[in-house]
């Protein structure tokens, strides 16, 4: 997607090489608008899937999946980064690496949320290793729901998530896809 492209190119910075911070409008501070341009392109792509509920993982990825959902006239249900020992026993749970704090969460859903007969599209902000993706996957497998595909604005396809995903057999949409970020040089697919 040409206009998040441009963004990511006029407002990225590149740290430590393998982290891209888009604070400026994508997780910090949020550009709404263009999170409509960009719920606009995934309602495109995933038309006559019969989305009917967004998934998607506390904390970055609620703003962009609260905007899309709009388009598809349908709830968000986000997963949530647990902060009890004791997991109840009414709850989807997995366990879930974070690419940018390097530690595990324990990340669930109510069951009353996910439900067999949902037609799940997932969103989230970035997909790097693919942890946060495959979290969302096994809970969506726990509830038997359907994953009709993954929206993700950006996928740093130097890193391994996308073909893993992509290898399970769920559709991964990207809007932009970084090939790579040498030298603070940020290049696309
Ligand atoms: P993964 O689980 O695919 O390794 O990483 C995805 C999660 O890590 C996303 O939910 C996102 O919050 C965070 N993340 C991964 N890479 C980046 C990055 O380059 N920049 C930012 N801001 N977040 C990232």
């Amino acid at each position: 997607m040409r206009e998040l492209e441009e963004r990511i190119r006029r407002d990225g910075i590149v740290e430590d090489g393998e982290v891209l911070k888009v604070d400026s409008f994508l997780n910090h501070q949020m550009d709404v608008q263009l999170f409509a341009a960009m719920g606009k392109e995934w309602a495109r792509l995933f038309a006559g899937e019969g989305v009917n509920k967004i998934l998607t993982i506390e904390a970055s990825g609620i703003g962009i999946a609260c905007v899309a959902a709009q388009q598809f006239g349908a709830p968000v249900v986000f997963a949530k980064k647990s902060r009890t020992k004791n997991i109840a026993g009414d709850v989807y749970h997995v366990k879930v690496a974070s690419f940018t704090h390097g530690r595990v969460s324990d990340v669930i859903v109510s069951k009353r949320f996910l439900l067999p007969s949902d037609r799940l599209l997932l969103i989230d902000d970035f997909l790097a290793n693919g942890a946060a993706l495959e979290g969302l996957i096994a809970l969506a497998e726990q509830a038997g729901a359907t994953v009709v595909g993954a929206g993700i604005a950006i996928e740093k396809a130097f890193q391994p998530g996308g073909e893993r995903i992509r290898a399970k057999g769920v559709r991964v949409e990207s809007l932009a896809r970084v090939k790579s970020m040498e030298g603070g040089h940020i290049e696309f697919c």
